[in-house]
């Protein structure tokens, strides 16, 4: 492996620019190749540099997107040659953004890397509706959970535990399966006056804010056309969405 190879899996945060670390934004500047999906959002991928490759994996080659272990031998390849990588990852690379699995292959491919965390939208997106995800009056748990529970791997969710933990719920990647998990919970005991919202493209200009109940988000949801990414909160820390959200200071 030449001296000067390596690869950073970088966390771009939420989508502000602004919400980008410092070190994301010098790594990005220096970067030989940038590797990268549509998760980190326009506004930061219009401003990656023209100096490095840039490669797009959903649309490599025309419209054909890579497949993880696609990506991972391109990753490992540019490394080879002596090249700095930077695989840049929406929010947090190791929440839900297979950075573990791409560290793994570094890892086992002997190529040195370092992983730059970033703000991840299970936080920033519903603090960027006015949220806080913990409250000492209303939940001092809080759950992350994929909306995909049957990806490869992850184990199940126990919705009755969750149902049980009167914290507050995250989901990501949770739009699509809304009607699956939301009657899952009521049927495990929530409360269906619980408050819900979800939050698309969560701190960037066109972000939306959608609020409702267990009893009624999935019809709110669907008449609203919401679509990923976007952040569903569950819990009675939504209620301060109201007091707080008003004194957003832009
Ligand atoms: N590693 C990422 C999550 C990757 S999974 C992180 O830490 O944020 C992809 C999911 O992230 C999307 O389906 C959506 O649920 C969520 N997501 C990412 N950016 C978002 C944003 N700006 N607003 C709302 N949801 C977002």
């Amino acid at each position: 492996m030449h001296s000067s190879a390596k690869v950073y899996l970088v966390g771009s945060g939420p989508g502000d620019p602004e919400l980008l670390t410092i070190k994301a934004a010098r790594l990005i500047r220096e970067a030989d190749v940038i590797v990268y999906d549509q998760l980190p959002g326009p506004e930061i991928l219009a401003s990656l540099p023209d100096s490095a490759e840039l490669i797009d994996v959903g649309k490599y080659a025309g419209d054909h997107t890579l497949a993880q272990g696609e990506i991972n031998r391109l990753l490992v390849d540019r490394a080879s040659q002596g090249k700095t990588v930077v695989r840049l990852k929406g929010g947090d690379p190791y929440l839900f953004g297979r950075g573990g699995e791409e560290a793994m292959e570094l890892h086992e491919a002997g190529v040195p890397f370092e992983v730059v965390p970033g703000i991840t939208s299970a936080i920033a997106a519903p603090a960027s509706a006015g949220i806080p995800i913990t409250h000492r009056d209303h939940a001092s748990v809080v759950t992350i959970i994929t909306g995909h529970e049957q990806d490869k791997g992850a184990p199940m969710v126990d919705w009755e535990w969750l149902a049980q933990s009167k914290g507050t719920i995250v989901v990501l990647m949770g739009v699509s399966t809304l009607d699956k998990y939301v009657p899952e919970l009521i049927r495990c005991g929530s409360d269906p006056d619980t408050p819900v919202a979800i939050i698309e493209r969560g701190t960037r200009p066109d972000q939306v804010v959608t609020t409702g109940s267990l009893r009624t988000i999935v019809d709110v949801a669907r008449k609203h056309g919401v679509k990923a990414p976007a952040i569903v909160v569950i819990g009675d820390v939504v209620q301060l969405h109201r007091t707080i959200f008003s004194q957003k200071i832009e």
